[in-house]
């Protein structure tokens, strides 16, 4: 999934009110970060086959060190804990919602990505409930994911300014968009090229999330 992954980031969010937003939009897409990083650098593979599913055309045999279960509850603890030692206050219930934030990647990439997701580096058990391979029911899990998630965010803060009133609609709408276009544009040629696109979409994301946090009062 891909937007769909922002929900829970919003809905953390209402939880954990000391913690950025863009914060948590890092900590849902980390292991697809730490995915970027490793393609990029040959640490991990994928392969581009043309119709791989009806929604995208990554063949992912092989990312057993960000996207095994193992490795994704690893990541979620270590994540959590680092931000339990910066905070300022909240540290707990912050360092408890971005592990958690970390670990919903794993679980949301369960429902749509066919099994290629294993349980531990070297298993050869690997699950994905494959929903990537019906179009239609992927992107409407996507757009009800950020729908309510985006809801639920904007109903629990107030916007600051006149800026915080629209965000919702023109960030959302920006949210909605990039995924279009992440949808339809071939991927590149190259894995430096995959590992390189997809951080900065992920941080042009941040961007997104940065002016809620600047617009938008979430005590
Ligand atoms: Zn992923």
């Amino acid at each position: 999934m891909f937007i769909g992954h922002y929900a829970p980031a919003f809905v953390g969010k209402t939880i954990a009110k000391t913690v950025p937003l863009w914060v948590l939009f890092a900590a849902v897409q980390l292991v697809d970060i730490g995915w970027g990083v490793f393609i990029a650098t040959g640490v991990e593979h994928v392969r581009i086959i043309d119709g791989f599913t009806a929604s995208n055309d990554f063949d992912l045999y092989d990312m057993p060190w960000t996207h095994s279960l193992l490795m994704a509850a690893i990541w979620a603890i270590v994540a959590g804990y680092v931000w339990s030692l910066i905070a300022r206050s909240d540290k707990r219930t912050g360092g408890l919602v971005v592990g958690a934030a970390v670990f919903s990647h794993w679980l949301i990439d369960l429902l749509v990505h066919v099994p290629d997701l294993a349980l531990f580096p070297g298993s050869e058990i690997k699950l994905g409930f494959g929903i990537w391979n019906n179009a239609p029911l992927a992107i409407g899990l996507e757009l009800a994911f950020i729908l309510i998630g985006m809801t639920l965010y904007v109903t629990s803060t107030t916007p600051k300014s006149t800026l915080g009133k629209v965000w919702p609609f023109v960030g959302g709408g920006l949210l909605i968009a990039l995924y279009g276009v992440g949808m339809t544009v071939a991927p590149p040629p190259d894995m430096v090229a995959v590992g390189a696109s997809s951080i900065g979409m992920y941080l042009i994301m941040c961007g997104i999330a940065a002016v809620f946090d600047a617009t938008r009062d979430a005590q």
